[in-house]
């Protein structure tokens, strides 16, 4: 059987959850038993989102091969097991640069370059590659970053209809739209899905299905005009609309809708029965959970909401295992102080996390968050550069360095407890050049790291340039910092643990890329059971 393509384009606006809705489906087909693989192309000329700043664009999602990519793959991880690398996301950036590079050695013998066909042979071979990642891949869904119309998204939509024209029979387009309740009118409107129709179809697209965003399920009578304007059948206008307690009901609610079915059916591919039970029980314990745990985040970028997005969900998994639902209240890491202490407002959490982050703004407000939890034995979880502050509060406050500090924020610290890596130091390009991507872990016996993954050796996920200064572990560990995580076969330090307290753990990596509803992240599991353990000592 050869491998089959299903394409997802977006139409009237941004921000509907396409890369949710692509990795919905792509989590049906792989419970019909299909092998899928999931490509994001992206238009910007960047060519990843690694320089980008979190408020332009939400979460850099790192790959084990140390892509930085977009956070719709973290949907992707989340709900299948889409192989995720270096060839599951491409930039326009990256497509051009490419041309662009083998047009410089020649390669294109005298010919004039053009996005026809070069950028579009480009786009198709990415399109090619993500099929031959892994063997016998049977599904390849391919989603369109931004909205029909976007002049940048074009090369990809003639690139795809060109693929469409190459592989017939292999493949399908799903056009993503908003269907609009205008209240004044206190009706649906189903014009702009019929104009963003339109626009696709000019281009040499048609797409077979048609998935509408709504904020509540159509009607027969507006589907039926969807299909009759847009040229599909009936049964093949199918609504999502916003889901009232999780995004894990999207894959529920599209089933019902006979969606992989219809999928299956229109591909030439073997259909089999969807087993959703595990999502449903998912869906069942947020919907009745046992009761609530509140952890604070205090970062930096916490006004936009996909800046933290993996944690979020990382968060909201280990809740669920526990038959908990999570609260999680977020805190503007440069406004969480008054007279050098945390706020008032600030304090009352079950627990505090804080995630990863570059620069000072804000800097003061995490060493003081880690020192609130450390004080009041209250539970801590450092990412990154959560994990940094909590080593620099340790060595602040309880060593009594007062100037120690990371590098990256005050270069001339004379105790520089975090420190630039030292492969880090002749390195003067920033895009792509961080240490990147998975490495093995050792981790120390009897540690609170240890009995979280209940394992000797983990692997995990990285993004950063500076490290745990060894000089200073034997001083800080006689004191009760406990290094209970070391890269394999080095001394890079990748976990840190305050000992003598209910669970004070920060790690170097990224844990919350690799946490699925359906198996929770350990350590995210362990920081939320020990919020939950504090929480019931409070109301004893
Ligand atoms: N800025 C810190 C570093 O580069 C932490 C990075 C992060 O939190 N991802 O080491």
């Amino acid at each position: 059987m050869p491998t089959k393509y299903l394409f997802i384009t977006g139409g009237v606006c941004s921000s509907l959850g396409k890369g949710l809705s692509a990795a919905a489906l792509a989590l049906l087909l792989e419970k019909m038993g299909l092998k899928v693989a999931m490509l994001k192309f992206d238009p910007y000329l960047n060519v990843d989102p690694g320089t980008m700043n979190p408020f332009q664009h939400g979460e850099v999602y790192v790959t084990d091969d140390g892509a930085e990519t977009d956070l719709d793959l973290g949907h992707y991880y989340r709900f299948t097991n889409s192989p995720l690398s270096r060839a599951s996301n491409a930039t326009s950036g990256q497509i051009y640069n490419a041309v662009i590079r083998r047009e410089r050695r020649g390669d294109y013998l005298g010919k004039t370059v053009q996005v026809i066909p070069h950028i579009t042979d480009e786009i198709k071979s990415r399109i090619t590659a993500c099929a031959q990642q892994v063997e016998d891949i049977d599904v390849v869904v391919v989603e369109v970053g931004g909205t029909v119309g976007d002049i940048e998204g074009l090369p990809f939509l003639e690139a795809i209809r060109q693929f469409q024209h190459e592989h017939p029979g292999d493949c399908l387009s799903i056009h993503l739209t908003y269907v609009p309740y205008i209240k004044a009118a206190g009706e649906v409107k189903t014009k702009p899905t019929q104009h963003s129709v339109q626009a696709l179809r000019s281009i040499g697209i048609f797409p077979s299905i048609i998935l509408c965003r709504c904020e509540d399920p159509l009607e027969e009578s507006e589907k039926a005009k969807i299909s009759l304007f847009c040229n599909v059948a009936p049964e093949a206008v199918i609504d999502e609309p916003d889901v009232a307690h999780t995004i894990y009901e999207v894959p529920l609610h599209l089933a019902e809708q006979g969606m992989g079915r219809m999928i299956c059916q229109k591909l030439g591919l073997r259909e089999a029965a969807v087993d959703l039970s595990e999502w449903q029980k998912i869906v069942d314990t947020v919907k009745n959970p046992k009761g609530t745990v509140t952890v604070g985040i205090v970062g930096k970028y916490v006004e936009h909401q996909d800046a933290y997005k993996s944690v979020f969900e990382a968060l909201a998994h280990a809740a669920i295992s526990h038959g908990y639902k999570i609260k999680i209240k977020q805190f503007e890491s440069d406004k969480v102080l008054e007279h050098g202490q945390i706020k008032e407002s600030v304090r009352g959490c079950d627990g505090y996390l804080v995630p990863g982050g570059f620069g000072e703004r804000g800097w003061l407000g995490k060493i003081l968050t880690a020192a609130h939890c450390r004080d009041n034995k209250i539970p801590y979880f450092g990412i990154c550069l959560g994990m940094q502050a909590m080593v620099v509060d340790f060595a602040r406050h309880v060593m009594g360095w007062e100037d120690a500090s990371t590098t990256e924020i005050d270069p001339q610290t004379q105790h520089p407890v975090i420190s630039l890596l030292s492969e880090q130091q002749e390195i003067k390009d920033l895009g792509g050049t961080m240490r990147l991507g998975a490495y093995r872990c050792v981790l120390k016996q009897g540690s609170k790291a240890h009995q979280a993954y209940g394992t000797e050796v983990i692997s995990e996920r990285h993004r950063h340039r500076y490290e745990y200064n060894n000089r200073y572990q034997g001083a800080m560990e006689k004191h009760g910092l406990l290094l209970s995580g070391t890269l394999e076969n080095d001394t890079i330090a990748e976990i840190a643990e305050v000992i003598n307290h209910p669970w004070m753990v920060g790690v170097q990596y990224h844990p919350e890329f690799k946490s699925k509803p359906t198996a929770p992240h350990p350590l995210f599991r362990a920081f939320v059971g020990a919020m939950i353990e504090a929480k019931g000592k409070q109301t004893l």
